[in-house]
């Protein structure tokens, strides 16, 4: 039977992936994935061996279609994977998923690792209400959007690349006069995860002293009796 499973892979640590992730993966007539490298590095760990065929933001709008044709065509069962974390979330994957759905495939998305949650959730910051965006535009409309979301009075999620972070704090501070608590978390899951929270200042001030490298979320708490 057709049937596309949306497969959450490690953020970082390999064992962050759950049974039944293995359990799907090694029963999918084929696997896309986002870089097949990366992924052939997981499925090896877990000794599953699957055909894997490239899906990313490069090629998705070229060969989509092509790929529902074969799932109807030939009863596939297939996953897909991105290099890390959940599939659709600040990665390729809401295309494939609205265009099964307009043929009636069914979409399972196992629940597993995301990069956002714990970064929320550790940050300490109210987490009943919160904002996820992604990465801000790096150039074109960033000032504009940012001014948005730091109006928005729920804590607010952003993922952000490592030579962008002190210009984001700088951004921040600028906009939002210094007094918004702001959580950093860096290579959850890795061996080098650390979490550092303060006022954009404060935070200016540690990122400043070293390369900073690795994987960012930046968690901004809500809005304090503004
Ligand atoms: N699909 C992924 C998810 O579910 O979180 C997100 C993919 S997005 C292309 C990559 C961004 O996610 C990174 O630039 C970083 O902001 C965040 N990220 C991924 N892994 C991370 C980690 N181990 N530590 C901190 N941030 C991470």
């Amino acid at each position: 039977m057709s049937e596309i499973y949306i497969i959450p892979t490690p953020i970082g640590n390999l064992g962050d992936i759950t049974y039944r992730a293995i359990e799907t993966l090694k029963n999918m007539d084929l696997i896309y994935a986002e870089d097949t490298r990366t992924t052939h590095k997981l499925l090896s760990h877990y000794e599953i061996s699957k055909r894997t065929i490239s899906y990313h933001q490069h090629n998705e709008h070229k060969i989509v279609d092509n790929i529902i044709d074969n799932i109807i065509n030939n009863n596939q069962k297939i996953a897909l994977v991105s290099d890390a974390g959940t599939p659709g979330i600040s990665d390729p994957g809401f295309l494939l998923i609205n265009k099964a759905k307009s043929k009636d495939i069914p979409v399972f998305c196992l629940p597993g690792p995301t990069a956002l949650i714990p970064a929320i959730v550790q940050s300490g910051f109210a987490s009943d209400e919160f904002y996820f965006f992604g990465f801000l535009p790096h150039k074109k409309g960033r000032k504009k959007k940012l001014i948005k979301l730091l109006e928005n009075n729920s804590t607010t999620i952003l993922y952000e690349s490592p030579h962008r972070l002190l210009k984001l704090l700088e951004e921040i501070k600028e906009l939002d006069k210094n007094d918004r608590k702001i959580s950093v978390s860096r290579e959850l899951t890795k061996i080098h995860e650390e979490t550092v929270q303060g006022f954009p200042d404060q935070l200016i001030s540690h990122f400043s002293k070293k390369t900073i490298k690795g994987e960012i979320v930046v968690v901004m708490d809500k809005l304090q009796n503004k």
